[in-house]
């Protein structure tokens, strides 16, 4: 069991309500949800079997589960996932033109074909490896399977088992949990500000096979051999496009063409990654919160950007606290249901954190020896438990 300093604990009180806990939703895309965060025609499982008479005595967060699933059932296929997936299909579709323009000997389309290769690969990487993690692209569990090793192995160089393990079982779950769900992945301690914030992120599309295959231990050969297999038919087929349609002449200029256009948007990609929660309230394994208090109070939203929404897709953005409670949304959806839950905390006083991406980035900046460097304190919500 792990001891916390009576300094690092932050006593906060805040206002209380009894009633059920939401089930963990650590699931593969919202287990309790039963599966209808979109076909809107199945009957809402009610969360730990409550009664009639129970109704009255609900949580907070199932009063505000019934106003989105509403939203929701209310929703057509195209709000759903429809919008999502055709995001996914045009940055698909930008992948041939991009290889054509990176043929040219003109400097200006030359240009435009790594602009189009970069934005159409994290739309791919960051966009579609996150709703495919959540199986928010598609109502069959075989379809959200298949398109979870297609985004993160092909596309995004990463094992789709340790993917979903690590952000749903662990970040989504245990979100700002002291060594469980607490972003401390993202750490770096040894590494000063600048190069963190700035030049370490260009490494990433590195890093990350590397990591899936130190991930890939003890996993079976099938696992494995998959796996492998798929990151290396992504990357291969990507360089086997560069020399035989853009015509690179060397090897050595097709491997770096790969690392300028894989590397584009890393460094927003951290930011966004520590942004969201490090710095905001951190809770104890032994006396966490319920979920709407653990949500609210450890999640942030930056506001709305046209590049970042396209590319990182709301729930990572300007949604995210809709996201982390209602993890399995599509990005549509969230931005559908926000105006409602953000009017919801705030009418019940809750928190609903917002703040903007250059104000993060001035804070972690200054403040970066204590949210990145030292163990965080722990909150511990008074009157909540
Ligand atoms: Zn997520």
């Amino acid at each position: 069991m792990q001891t916390v300093p009576e300094e690092r604990v932050v006593r906060r009180r805040v206002g209380s309500e009894d009633g059920e806990e939401w089930k963990k939703n650590g699931g593969t895309g919202g287990e309790e949800w039963k599966k209808n965060g979109g076909t809107g025609g199945e009957e809402w499982k009610k969360n730990g079997g409550a009664g009639v008479e129970e109704v009255e005595k609900e949580s907070l967060m199932m009063e505000l589960t019934r106003l989105v699933q509403k939203m929701v059932k209310e929703s057509s296929w195209w709000e759903r996932r429809g919008i999502d997936c055709s995001i996914l299909a045009a940055a698909f579709l930008c992948l041939p033109p991009a290889f054509l323009l990176l043929g040219s000997s003109r400097l200006l389309w030359f240009s435009a074909g790594v602009l189009l290769m970069g934005v159409a690969h994290a739309v791919l990487t960051i966009k579609g490896t996150h709703l495919a993690s959540h199986g928010a692209l598609s109502e069959s569990q075989a379809w959200a399977k298949f398109w979870a090793v297609f985004f993160i192995e092909i596309c995004g160089s990463f094992s789709a088992r340790a993917g979903v393990q690590g952000h749903i079982k662990m970040h989504h779950a245990h979100t700002n949990v002291i060594g469980l769900g607490d972003s401390s992945v993202w750490k770096v301690p040894f590494l000063p500000r600048t190069i963190y914030l700035f030049v370490a992120p260009l490494t990433v599309p590195i890093i990350t096979p590397l990591v899936a295959l130190a991930h890939l231990k003890g996993h079976s050969v099938a696992l494995i051999a998959r796996t492998v297999l798929m990151v290396t038919l992504g990357l291969y087929s990507q360089y086997w496009l560069l020399i035989n349609v853009s015509g690179f002449q060397s090897p050595l200029t097709a491997l770096l063409c790969m690392l300028v256009c894989r590397a584009m948007f890393s460094v927003p990609y951290i930011h966004v990654n520590i942004f969201q929660h490090i710095g905001l309230d951190m809770f104890s394994p032994t006396s966490r919160p319920k979920r709407i208090y653990q949500m609210t109070h450890g999640v942030l939203n930056l506001p709305r950007n046209p590049v970042l929404d396209w590319i990182f897709g709301h729930s990572l953005i300007n949604c995210h606290v809709e996201h982390h409670l209602f993890p399995f949304l599509s990005d549509n959806m969230c931005l559908k249901v926000k105006p409602v839950v953000s009017k919801y905390l705030t009418e019940k006083k809750l928190p609903y954190q917002q703040d903007s991406y250059f104000s993060r980035l001035n804070f972690f900046f200054h403040k970066y020896q204590e949210l990145m460097v030292f163990a965080p304190p722990i909150t511990e919500l008074v009157g909540v438990q």
